[in-house]
């Protein structure tokens, strides 16, 4: 059995520790008689892993007790309607754009009132993080909304907007839990697992309480209240109890490896490997701006799209996968998230290093 080193942006590689352990579990999980994919989600077992999950996510990002934590389906896409179903009283909200991801929500927002785009950095193909410190923010927004890291494109808002006192709501799907976040400077942080987290098909949203009301925009789904799931502690429905048991796992490895300040050096170090040879080298470049580069997503390009795929597809086989970039940018993109060893990193760098030698 032989494993590669995984580079997809999602679903992405998860702790090979956390893998044995599933496997070690599937038949009969803690004396139970059953995999957690056959029980029961009202069972006093599954209550217990969720509880727990629950309770380790907290402790790691220091949540503050007047915060819900849910554990939603329909991925990151759906909070992308979910946040102003919920949030947009007065039918206002700013967005800033810095990619696919920020504008497939501002999209959706303006399906449910006034979504006012107030910065962007499409014009340089979201090659950076706008200046935020003194944006036109609407008197009356509902919320001020950001995708926190840019998947695709490999930025990062290094600083917080300054939202000049209106609520923060952050999609934090492909940084999720890669460093401490202060969650009382947002209203609402949410992001898809299957990033940096747990398998797919969950995303977890931590809403301010007094943002969980029934004061929700006409027609609204019940589905689609954050107060259905936070009454029901994420068990109105049958949630996806295989995503949150794994993630549960995942969250004892992340406090077994120190926790989020550990995993922040940790992921510093191995970035810096990436982007210290992508500055040296003559064949590769990266291609976001320096001051917002991104510590999970590392974009980067040869120039010359035959030479792209003949690196991809070498790289394939050498047993780096998923290094294709976004079909929407094309060159390459290694994702190196909580889960990525550094010696994938450093590894990748030796094959980036001789792919260039022998292609001169
Ligand atoms: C992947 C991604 C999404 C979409 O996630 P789904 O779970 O597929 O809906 C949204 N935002 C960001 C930042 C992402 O990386």
């Amino acid at each position: 059995m032989s494993r590669v080193y995984n580079f997809s942006a999602g679903p992405a590689v998860l702790p090979e520790e956390v893998l044995k352990e599933i496997q070690e579990e599937i038949f009969d999980y803690n004396g139970s008689g059953q995999s957690v994919m056959e029980m029961s989600h009202r069972s006093k077992v599954f209550d217990d892993i969720i509880k727990e999950a629950e309770a380790d996510l907290r402790d790691l990002m220091h949540i503050p007790d007047n915060y819900k934590v849910l554990f939603l389906q329909g991925g990151a896409s759906l909070q992308f309607a979910m946040i102003p179903m919920n949030l947009m009283k007065n039918k206002v909200a700013d967005y800033i754009v810095t990619g696919q991801w920020a504008k497939k929500a501002y999209q959706e927002a303006a399906k449910y009132g006034k979504a006012v785009k107030i910065a962007s950095s499409e014009d340089k193909t979201f090659s950076y993080i706008p200046d935020c410190s003194d944006l036109p923010i609407d008197d009356d927004a509902d919320y001020v909304y950001i995708c926190m890291n840019n998947t695709i494109y490999g930025t990062v808002y290094k600083e917080l907007p300054n939202t000049k006192g209106k609520d923060l709501v952050a999609d934090v799907s492909s940084c999720f839990l890669s460093e401490p976040l202060d969650v009382s400077k947002f209203a609402i942080v949410y992001g898809g697992v299957q990033k940096n987290v747990g398998p797919a098909g969950m995303v977890i949203a931590i809403v301010r309480e007094d943002l969980i009301t029934d004061d929700v925009l006409e027609g609204t789904p019940t589905m689609m209240k954050y107060k259905t799931h936070a009454d029901a502690d994420s068990l109105y429905n049958t949630p996806n109890c295989w995503c949150i048991y794994v993630c549960g796992k995942v969250f004892k490895w992340l406090k077994k490896m120190g926790g989020l300040e550990a995993m922040k050096e940790r992921n510093e170090k191995k970035a810096a490997i990436l982007y210290d040879f992508l500055d040296s080298s003559e064949m590769f470049k990266g291609t976001v701006e320096k001051k917002d580069r991104s510590l999970m997503n590392v974009p980067f390009v040869t120039g010359d799209k035959d030479l792209d795929a003949k690196f991809v597809k070498e790289a394939t086989e050498a047993g780096f996968v998923n290094l294709k970039g976004h079909r929407t940018v094309g060159g390459m993109r290694a994702s190196i998230y909580n889960a990525m060893p550094i010696e994938g990193v450093e590894k990748l760098v030796a094959f980036m290093k001789k792919f260039e030698e022998d292609n001169k």
